[in-house]
């Protein structure tokens, strides 16, 4: 990807920079390589896997900036899957895309030849299922700002969806979607419930505050609403703590490992992990903080110069796949 977040100026009140997370609208392009400064160390991801196979159990992979770049397949991804498959080696492809449900998200990789099924998915919309479930939830009435996916999430995770505001006052808790809703009377709305309702629960498919496009433009994503709601509550006394779904918090990793342990038909230890993915903050902090080993892919969001910054060394820097 093009964008450099070191030239977007950005506040981060969740302590996280954006990742992008959106390829809705395949166009299926030539395969693109990876681009970018690569630093000196750095291993092509399908030579590392035949050296080390040993060492990995099952992988987990994010698909942007991994497998897809700006709407198309990256070079190799079709060739990953396939060998994945040929060695019976578990994987799960990881999103923090909260407006496509898996089965769009199969969808758009399929039209783009890496074939995947629905069921390979894991993204922030499983880490829901199992929250409604924890916390018995199941039946709740929950206001969606804008969408998440179609159908929406938050109906297949067993909470019941409402989106006409006269109904918000009775709803048990906020989720917070993308796409496009009336941002004004929504926030204002949405705000003065969670004044009003103190513990209601606000769910959030990911802190992201906004995601690159391909006309080298960010757009504001889901967690830039919370976090906005997070500082007008704030303002008037009230600390909101919003529940984030996707990378690098614990629920979407915790889904993608039953994944895994259902393809293996086995426990497997998460150090037997390795999550290969573009994001220093959600994919690499998010998996090193599950146990899982670590394997930044360089050609997406981070740069050589964010890589030197980082507090936090991923095990093996990847220069393509
Ligand atoms: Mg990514």
């Amino acid at each position: 990807m093009s964008t450099d977040p070191d030239a977007v100026p950005v506040t981060d009140p969740v302590g996280l920079l954006s990742q992008g997370h959106r390829s809705p609208e395949p166009d299926c392009p030539e395969d693109r390589s990876a681009v970018g400064a690569v630093p000196q160390g750095t291993y092509r991801l399908m030579d590392w896997l035949e050296e080390n196979q040993s060492q990995v159990d099952a992988l987990v992979l994010d698909i942007d900036g991994v497998l897809m770049i700006d709407h198309g397949p990256t070079a190799g991804s079709r060739a990953l899957i396939a060998w994945l498959r040929d060695m019976a080696l578990p994987f799960v492809l990881l999103t923090n895309d909260g407006c496509n449900s898996p089965s769009q998200k199969a969808e758009a990789l399929a039209q783009c030849g890496v074939d995947v099924l629905a069921s390979e998915l894991v993204s922030a919309s499983h880490g829901l299922v199992d929250l409604v479930d924890s916390r018995g939830w199941r039946g709740h009435r929950f206001f969606v700002m804008g969408e998440l996916g179609q159908p929406s999430f938050v109906a297949e995770a067993g909470l019941v969806p409402i989106d006409d505001l006269a109904q918000l006052d009775a709803c048990f808790g906020v989720a917070i979607g993308e796409k496009h809703y009336d941002w004004h009377a929504t926030i204002t709305a949405v705000f003065n419930f969670l004044l009003k309702q103190p513990h209601a629960p606000l769910v959030v498919p990911n802190p992201d505050l906004y995601f690159p496009i391909s006309d080298n433009r960010l757009h504001l994503a889901s967690g830039a609403v919370a976090s906005f709601l997070a500082s007008l509550c704030e303002s008037r006394g009230r600390q909101l703590l919003p529940i984030y779904l996707g990378k690098p918090h614990a629920p979407i990793f915790q889904h993608a490992h039953r994944v895994l342990e259902a393809q293996a038909s086995r426990r497997i230890a998460p150090g037997r992990v390795m999550i290969v993915g573009d994001s220093l903050a959600s994919d690499m902090e998010g998996g090193a903080s599950f146990g899982y080993r670590t394997g930044l892919m360089m050609g997406g969001i981070t740069t050589a110069q964010h890589l030197d910054r980082a507090a936090r060394q991923p095990d093996v820097v990847f220069s393509r796949i």
